[in-house]
């Protein structure tokens, strides 16, 4: 039997009714004992991390999180992570630049109802989770969830009520889960020599998203607060330019000062391509501004986070923002 570590970090899986709402309540031995078939799967150990819903996880979490990973590495065969469904995706993203080239897997789960719901989603994604978590094929950080094993980087929250709430964007699952049995759809090759454990995130990374005649002084007054920002733009990307308001005289001003701008769209599916239109194609060679292609905006935002404490260099940067992180960024060649 397999040595598979739970670490509980909240969300619904683990909430009860309170006065003021659903909070989390219940600690990692509570959900184990919901689900006594997983004693006959692994064997596991148990540890109470955090107990938060994940509206209020933030990078310092995530810290503690890879640490907590970190240091039970060698122990463990594997790591299930019970947490909120409303920000896994970026926590799954995070983790997957914090750890890298895990040949253990490290899998994500919630669920949408509490495990002491009657028609809840727990018990089966928690059971699920473990089974990938023992599974001598899966590695590194993934996202388990309604049957569907997502990886780290290609995971979205698409649904705010159904059992069917993550997506795998513009990447396929890396298997399915069904009474039990995993059906991979793709073989990963098995990570070579050592994982590698990064301790350092900058936080200081803006997300904005474009609406129609927006006043690019919003990107000045972000600059002093803010050291890499992302635009969620539309299609395939570009920077409007109205009358006396450019945003690349903004774009400029970041660019100047060493800061990284990276174009994504608010568009789902299919990613960015800002050299289509003349719109995104006059941005593309300043300095800096970077594209995020059919990387996910959780995974842009995190890989950021990641890359910012490692260096101030733009062309630095860029070469890291570009190198693929577990399938982070897929390019037309
Ligand atoms: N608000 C909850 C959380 O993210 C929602 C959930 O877990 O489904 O912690």
């Amino acid at each position: 039997m397999k040595n598979i570590l739970l670490i509980a970090t909240g969300g619904t899986i683990a909430s009860r009714p309170t006065d003021g709402g659903l909070a989390p309540q219940l600690c990692a031995g509570d959900i184990l004992s919901c689900v006594p078939a997983l004693a006959g799967l692994c064997h596991i150990d148990a540890l109470q991390l955090l107990n938060i819903d994940s509206t209020n996880m933030a990078p310092d979490n995530w810290l503690t999180i890879a640490d907590c990973v970190k240091e039970n590495y060698f122990r463990y065969d594997g790591f299930v992570i019970t947490h909120g469904t409303d920000t896994m995706a970026y926590t799954a993203s995070a983790l997957s630049y914090l750890i890298q080239n895990s040949a253990k897997p490290i899998v994500l789960t919630g669920s949408q109802k509490s495990i002491y719901d009657q028609e809840t989603d727990a018990r089966r994604n928690l059971y699920d989770a473990f089974l990938a978590a023992q599974d001598d094929a899966l590695f590194g950080v993934m996202l388990v969830f309604d049957g569907r094993v997502i990886s780290g980087t290609r995971a979205r929250k698409t649904r705010t009520k159904s059992m069917n709430a993550f997506s795998s964007i513009d990447y396929p699952e890396l298997a399915l889960l069904r009474e039990g049995r995993i059906l991979h759809y793709i073989r990963q090759q098995r990570p070579a020599g050592l994982p590698a454990f990064y301790e350092k995130l900058n936080p200081r990374v803006f997300v904005l998203r474009l609406i129609p005649g927006m006043n690019p002084a919003v990107l000045h007054l972000l600059l002093p607060e803010f050291d890499a920002l992302v635009i969620e733009s539309f299609g395939v990307g570009g920077l409007p330019c109205y009358e006396q308001k450019d945003f690349l005289d903004a774009v400029h001003a970041w660019s100047a000062e060493g800061k990284p701008i990276v174009i994504t769209t608010q568009v789902p599916h299919e990613g960015s391509d800002i050299g289509v239109y003349q719109v995104g194609a006059r941005a593309k060679s300043i300095p800096g501004v970077l594209q995020a292609h059919t990387m996910t905006v959780e995974s842009a935002v995190t890989k950021l986070m990641w890359i910012l404490p490692q260096t101030k260099n733009l062309e630095r940067i860029e070469q890291l923002f570009y190198t693929p992180v577990a399938h982070d960024l897929l390019k037309f060649e």
